[in-house]
């Protein structure tokens, strides 16, 4: 599942690809993905795209698209001149090489200057098309702030978490209504980061502590933004690797292994249904 600093880089990929360029056609041929008509598209032109949480945004001359990748969902264009490179985001599957389209391709956008194609082995992903900004909030209206808001302040952050005293940090550092994009490896992070065990409940914390995991958040996704999420930009080359944050990562999927600080092998537990990376002697 593509997390938020990995939907940040598709999205600033695709700014780059496809602001300013208009849609020609849509193909569709899987209709349970796309929601809306697809004739709505045509003639359209990008103006902006935008990321609200784990969902990037396009802002057409005439409404908006909203599109989820969720678990297995990619995002390839193909630019009409074969010189420049080609851009990839998404799920990196073995699967997906090869050439385009192919049985995983399920939505197929022509643009003036290239082709997007919209490939998701599982199709759990979905395009939404959305006639105005009232659609739009709908669709995103219920998420919390970004962690990089104004809106997300130390006192919000505080009273927020604090309306979940009895559930364990890394669970309501998951709930999406007080700060939003904040998925499983990224809550891992921040923990580490914060030296607090996972399963703290958020009425054990001191108000010091709960500031030092709200400075945390920003501090762990822009690393993760640097090294470009876990998904890379150019699958091919790297032959279905995890991109290079998996590298630089203190807890998440290191269990067993010795923690990068103390070298105490990490604990890999149970909470909710998600699983939690820790180091037991680093964390408190
Ligand atoms: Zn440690």
């Amino acid at each position: 599942m593509p997390e938020l600093p990995e939907v940040e880089t598709i999205r600033r990929g695709l700014e780059k690809e496809l602001v300013g360029h208009k849609i020609l056609n849509v193909q569709v041929r899987v209709p349970k993905l796309l929601f809306g008509s697809p004739k709505d598209l045509t003639d359209q032109k990008i103006l902006e795209i935008t990321r609200r949480a784990k969902i990037l945004i396009w802002r057409l001359e005439n409404g908006f698209v909203a599109i989820h990748l969720k678990m297995t969902g990619q995002l390839i264009f193909v630019p009409k001149n074969a010189q420049e490179k080609t851009f990839i985001g998404g799920h990196p599957d073995k699967l997906y090489g090869g050439k385009l389209p192919h049985q995983y391709s399920h939505i197929i956008i022509t643009f003036d200057n290239g082709i997007l194609y919209f490939n998701d082995l599982r199709k759990f992903g979905w395009i939404k098309v959305l006639a105005n900004s009232e659609d739009l909030k709908k669709e995103v209206g219920h998420l919390g702030p970004e962690y990089d808001w104004p809106e997300f302040s130390f006192d919000y952050f505080q009273s927020a978490i604090l309306r979940r005293a009895k559930s364990p940090i890394k669970q309501v550092l998951l709930d999406q209504t007080i700060v939003a994009g904040v998925g499983n490896i990224y809550a891992d992070e921040t923990l580490f980061c914060a030296k607090i065990q996972p399963t703290r409940s958020v009425g054990s914390l001191t108000e010091s502590e709960i500031n030092t995991i709200y400075k945390c958040i920003p501090k762990v996704f822009q690393l993760a933004l640097k090294y470009g999420g876990t998904s890379s930009r150019d699958y091919r080359q790297v032959d279905g690797s995890q991109g290079t944050y998996l590298k630089v990562a203190k807890v998440y999927g290191r269990q067993g292994l010795p923690c990068r600080v103390c070298g105490t092998p990490i604990l890999r537990i149970k909470i909710g249904a998600r699983s939690s990376h820790y180091c037991p002697t680093c964390q408190k």
